[in-house]
């Protein structure tokens, strides 16, 4: 085996295929991820892992790189271990930590373990960083397997996981790939260089694919900045007019020609980019007018509501699958009418109870009566599908007319939105928590610090709230974080609303 110093690892030239100017941010300027729920979901399917495969030599706690790759040879070399989790090996200045190695005779497997439903093409490149490196280490490789999740997998309890990992061997694919490494290698090793400059990289795509990078904050502020507004900041913006922008240099909304605007899409105003270039030109709200006689259709007492929901990845919850949604909290508001006042809300917050789903569906069922209107934002997408999925449920299967009853009462505030307002303050972007910066002195505030922000938040205080490790303090603190969060949202879209009727009042 080679020496034990390194400067790159598997991470660092993924980092690189990515974008150059993200590695360099990785060894110079650092930031540390958050404890994101992929994380989480992949450190549990670790533990599934290892009940699979069996006991063998696992290092993974270990961070002494030479005390693991000389546990490691050791253990190639000795027959007292047929599975190793987390080995070491160094070649090239590139550092590899392979998942899960098996003793097959004088061979072995190298498994490579995604938390994902199945394989995706950044993975093949991704094994091949691994097998290159374990091979030049004179490792002789039988066959290589990506290990992933089983999305068909039904959790039944009793900590009964079998079927839960799905092989996939592409010893073929990755074989092909090894050929490549070396030059990864060599074109991004001198990034790591104490005073090499950072990589002159426009943001694009790929800030967000394969993975959303991190540094997207740090990059858009190193963006010039402008006294007009970007063409960028339109949704859905197509490639013809992207590549007419790039091609005549144009970065100004305003000069962009009205043929290469887009003019319908499914909940959106009749031609609605012109709409928001319009918008941004005058530097003052669109309102469609016949705003008012479309909230005329609304009926009082409206319900805000709003549903917070988890892909468990390794499900904890009897009776649920890897990746289907599973809805663990809501937040409503009541408004009866004009002149009263929003009532206090109610919610309903629970973690990995075994009948969950029925207790949310029960108590929501309560919570929004049987009239009035239901505004939730983004509902198409989230709210309306988590009740179409509770119906399906064996548990819920009897409550099925009445959540129908429920469905037809939503009415979805970013249809609302974008078939009848537009604010130059929302620049290009539709969610609630953009919405309300175009909301007149609206309370609410997402940028509270420590607090939950995002959906993602979210599904990591449920992976933190269920983790056994966690102590009841940090348990409670992240439920207030949660009930803040989802009663926020809720309490945006009935600020949305009044603004609206205020707004239209007098057309
Ligand atoms: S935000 Fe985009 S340009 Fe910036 S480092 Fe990440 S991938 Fe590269």
């Amino acid at each position: 085996m080679n020496n034990k110093s390194y400067k790159l690892t598997k991470s660092n030239i993924n980092s690189g295929l990515q974008c150059k100017k993200k590695l360099w941010f990785d060894f110079h300027e650092k930031i540390l991820e958050k404890n994101n729920s992929r994380k989480i979901i992949g450190n549990n399917f670790n533990i599934i892992i290892r009940k699979k495969y069996g006991e063998g030599l696992d290092l993974s706690n270990n961070k002494d790189i030479p005390d693991v790759i000389n546990q490691t040879q050791n253990a190639i070399n000795s027959d007292k271990f047929n599975v190793i989790y987390e080995g070491a090996f160094i070649h090239q200045d590139t550092l590899v930590r392979t998942d899960v190695l098996i003793r097959k005779k004088n061979e072995w497997e190298l498994l490579e373990a995604k938390s994902s439903k199945s394989l995706k093409p950044e993975y093949i490149p991704d094994i091949a960083i691994q097998s290159f490196i374990v091979r030049a280490c004179k490792v002789n490789l039988s066959k290589i397997k990506l290990i992933h999740i089983n999305g068909d997998f039904l959790y039944k309890g009793n900590n009964n996981y079998d079927g839960l990992i799905s092989e996939n061997e592409i010893t073929k694919e990755v074989k092909l790939k090894e050929k490549d490494v070396l030059n990864y290698i060599d074109d991004l090793k001198s990034l790591a260089e104490k005073n090499k400059p950072c990589p002159s990289i426009p943001m694009g795509n790929h800030c967000k694919k394969p993975y959303p990078c991190i540094y997207q904050d740090k990059c858009k502020d190193d963006e010039p900045k402008n006294n007009f507004t970007s063409y960028k900041i339109l949704p859905w913006c197509p490639n013809d007019l992207r590549k007419y922008c790039e091609e005549n240099k144009i970065m100004d909304l305003q000069k962009v020609p009205e043929k290469f605007l887009l003019s319908n899409r499914k909940g959106f105003a009749k031609h609605y980019h012109k709409i928001i270039q319009e918008a941004h030109k005058k530097n003052e709200p669109w309102i469609n007018p016949n705003l008012k006689k479309v909230l005329k259709k609304f009926s009082f007492p409206f319900y805000f509501m709003d549903f917070e929901y988890v892909d468990q990845g390794v499900p904890i919850v009897k009776n649920t699958k890897p990746y289907v949604k599973l809805p663990f909290q809501w937040s409503v508001h009541k408004w009866d009418s004009e002149n009263s006042k929003i009532d206090n809300g109610k919610n309903f917050l629970k973690f990995s109870d075994h009948d969950i789903e029925r207790q949310f569906i029960e108590s929501l069922l309560e919570a929004v009566g049987d009239s009035g209107t239901i505004f939730a934002h983004s509902a198409k997408l989230a709210e309306v599908k988590r009740l179409e999925e509770l119906k399906e449920k064996d548990n819920c299967k009897d409550l099925a007319d009445k959540i129908d009853e429920l469905i037809k009462r939503i009415e979805d505030t970013l249809i609302l939105i974008g078939e009848n307002f537009y604010s130059p303050l929302m620049n290009g972007k539709y969610k609630i928590k953009n919405i309300i910066k175009a909301i007149p002195n609206c309370p609410i505030n997402y940028e509270e610090k420590d607090n939950i922000a995002g959906g993602d938040d979210a599904q990591s205080a449920w992976f933190i709230c269920t983790d056994p490790k966690t102590d009841e303090r940090e348990k409670e603190n992240q439920k207030k974080f949660l009930l803040d969060y989802c009663r926020k949202d809720t309490l945006s879209v009935y600020y949305l609303i009044k603004y609206l009727m205020e707004k239209t009042k007098n057309n």
